[in-house]
Parts: structure tokens; sequence; C-alpha cells
């Protein structure tokens, strides 16, 4: 199976994923992840698409384009989903020659729908460890002790990314850039749209509904 996943930035894309690739034994591709990593490692990419990241822009689609092909070049044995990718139509449109260059296609595109004063809270409310990745949120999901990761006791940080203006600001380049992905997939009728203003179990129940229904036929 090749999915991707469409869904406003703390829509519960990150959380759906862990739980979709664990079901159908597939690759989770984050291009936000991978962004990161690059990052991390100080390598030309991450270097690039810094600035960009951390005022919530989206990094141009040549870098993204061709950082997500060698990504999907390394797992094109399993199937995989697509978290954060493809976020402008540009990108819907290289993928797809990417795929059917392979003789591939997306089989399937989940759009977890949520309103945005929702999004806000989920998102400025965030907290995760620097050392290992775990996230928290300062209500929903508070740590066992006030700022500290349950794993290794180092402080908990907000993402630059996730401070109220720049959410506004990614919110905003989301129905700008990334809303008409939506249609441009709806045209071949793979979309499946999900109410995520619910909790995650209930979202997930919701998701693996479509897809239990698409891996039986
Ligand atoms: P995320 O963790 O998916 O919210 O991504 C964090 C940031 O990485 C975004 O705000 C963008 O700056 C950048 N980014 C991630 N995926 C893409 C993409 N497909 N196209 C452009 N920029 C991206």
């Amino acid at each position: 199976m090749r999915i991707v996943l469409l869904g406003a930035p703390g829509a519960g894309k990150g959380t759906q994923c862990k739980r979709i690739v664990a079901r159908y034994c597939l690759a989770h591709l984050s291009s936000g992840d991978i962004l990161r990593q690059e990052r991390g490692a100080g390598t030309e990419v991450g270097k690039k698409a810094q600035s960009y990241m951390d005022s919530g822009q989206l990094v141009p689609d040549g870098l993204i384009v061709k950082m997500m092909a060698g990504a999907i070049g390394r797992v094109a044995e399993s199937g995989f989903v697509l978290d954060g990718f493809p976020r402008t139509v540009n990108q819907a449109e290289k993928l797809d020659e990417l795929l059917t260059a392979e003789g591939n296609e997306i089989d399937a595109v989940i759009n977890l729908e949520v309103d945005d004063d929702i999004i806000a809270g989920r998102m400025t409310g965030r907290r995760s460890c620097p050392k290992c990745g775990a996230v928290y949120h300062i209500e929903n999901l508070q740590p066992r002790v006030d700022g500290k990761c349950d794993n290794d006791g180092v402080a908990l940080v907000q993402r630059a990314d996730d401070t109220l203006e720049v959410v506004q600001n990614r919110l905003k380049n989301y129905h700008r850039q990334t809303e008409p992905v939506v249609g441009y997939y709806r045209e071949n009728g793979k979309v499946h749209d999900i109410d995520a203003n619910r909790e995650p179990d209930e979202v997930s129940s919701a998701v693996f509904e479509c897809l239990d229904a698409m891996v039986s036929t």
C-alpha cells in the first residue's frame, strides 16, 4: 500500500502514521522528521531548510522533492505512508511522475480534518524531548515530572515552529498551499475524509476502517 496522509500541521498526522505503519507493516516517511534529521546532522539540505522551517514557511519544492524521492527509493520494496509530503500541488504532481515512472501509484489519501482553533491549542501546548524525541502536551499529555522527559529526565523544549505566531503562519500557509492538494487527489477519487477533531483512538478506528476495506478487496 502507498498512502498519503494529509491534514494541517497539528492535525495528528504523526500519531496516526505511527499506528498505520504498525498495523499494515509500512515504512513511515515524514518530510518534517527527515528535515530535522538533516538539520541535526548539519547537511547542506538541513542548512538550506533551516530558515524556512523556523519561520513556518514551506521549504522550496525542488529541495523537498529530491529529498523525498531519495527516501521513497530506499523503501521501494515495502509500502509506505507519506506524512507531511506532498504539501503543494507541484510536489503532488512530481510525486505522481516519480511513481508512474516505476509503474506505481498512490493507493489512498487519508485527509485528517480539524478546526483551526483546536489545532492552535494542540500545537502551542506541545513540548518535546530534544534527546529522544518523545512528545508531550502541557495539558493533555503531561510528563510525570513537570518539564522533564519521562524516558531520560532531559528538559522538554517547545519547537521553534510551535509558537503562536509561527503556528498561525503555518495554518495560513496550509490553507493557501496545501489544501489544494486535497482537491488534486479528490479528482481521482482516492480521498477519504476523516473527522480528526476527535480523540486519537476514535480517529484511528475511522482510518483503519477505510484501510481495512482496501486491504480486503
Ligand atoms: P512538519 O513537522 O511536517 O510540520 O514540518 C516542519 C517544517 O518542515 C514545515 O513547517 C516546513 O517548513 C518543512 N516541511 C516539511 N515538509 C515539507 C514539504 N513537503 N514541503 C515544504 N516544506 C516542508
